[in-house]
């Protein structure tokens, strides 16, 4: 399954604030071998929304969205997607349940305006919220998959992870498995060796696909990500042991401050 992530909202257009559930999704996509090649940011602005998510579906078969599912006028992801899929919109008793039950709790009248958080589109898979008020969806048409998640990362963040397990895990046929290795600087250790150099000392190990080996030149000292992918954790780490023994000496052991696991 190819994927794509798109973080709706202006403030994260306009630079106001760091687009944090984009990378907390795209990890976790990554981790469970599902494809992510685009991402897009996009505005509370239903038709730029529309534009996006046409482009999303003619590259791939699964959106993620993030934001717009809450209670004011410029939340519009939901009903977006209800009319994108044209789907029926419903009212989800439990998500009604629940935000009735958060009014009483705090002494409100449940207004319009709250209770629309309710409202999905018929016959969809509902995320209830157990940090927030709107639920989050996932919709499924004719091979066409969209996650609705809320924006708040609180409340996105969980509810991603319960989605993984529920739904995106049994569309992978692979996982991935990572090791780091993160370089000395000079101001750590007083010898350091530079990102050419390193890739230099790699040689054909960077040709390499399965298990890639790539360079990054990081301010903080180069790293170098050994990644591996395999229809199992078991399988990606085994193929990966050996190529992680022959960078390490490749590099020298002495450049090498530490290794991760990812
Ligand atoms: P709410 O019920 O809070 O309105 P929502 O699903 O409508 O939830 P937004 O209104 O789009 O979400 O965003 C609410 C807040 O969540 C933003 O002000 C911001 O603080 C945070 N947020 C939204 N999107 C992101 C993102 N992609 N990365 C990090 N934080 C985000």
């Amino acid at each position: 399954m190819i994927v794509e992530i798109i973080s709706v909202g202006t403030e994260l257009l306009m630079g106001s604030i760091v687009n944090t559930n984009a990378q907390h999704i795209a990890r976790r996509l990554t981790h469970m071998g599902l494809d992510a090649y685009y991402q897009t940011v996009v505005g509370d602005n239903p038709e730029r929304l529309r534009a996006a998510l046409d482009i999303a579906f003619s590259r791939g078969d699964c959106v993620i969205t993030t934001g717009g599912l809450g209670p004011t006028k410029d939340d519009l992801t939901k009903e977006m997607l209800i009319s994108y899929f044209g789907a029926e919109p419903t009212e989800d008793t439990e998500a009604l349940r629940r935000l009735e039950e958060r009014a009483a709790r705090r002494g409100i009248a449940l207004t319009d305006s709250m209770r629309k958080q309710a409202t999905v589109p018929a016959g969809a898979i509902v995320l209830q919220n157990d940090n927030g008020t709107a639920p989050g969806v996932i919709i499924e048409r004719d091979g066409r998959v969209c996650i609705m998640l809320p924006g708040p990362p609180k409340e996105m963040k969980p509810m991603f992870d319960a989605a993984c397990e529920q739904f995106l895990r049994a569309r992978s046929d692979k996982v991935f498995a990572t090791v780091n290795l993160k370089l000395y600087t000079m101001a750590d250790k007083g010898i350091a060796v530079g990102e050419s150099p390193v890739a230099d000392r790699l040689g054909s190990l960077v040709d390499g696909e399965n298990p890639s080996v790539a360079t990054y030149a990081k301010e903080d000292g180069v790293l170098v990500r050994i990644t591996a992918a395999a229809p199992a954790q078991a399988e990606a780490r085994a193929m990966l042991a050996p190529v992680v023994a022959a960078a390490r000496a490749a590099i020298g052991e002495e450049y090498i401050k530490y290794a991760e696991e990812e």
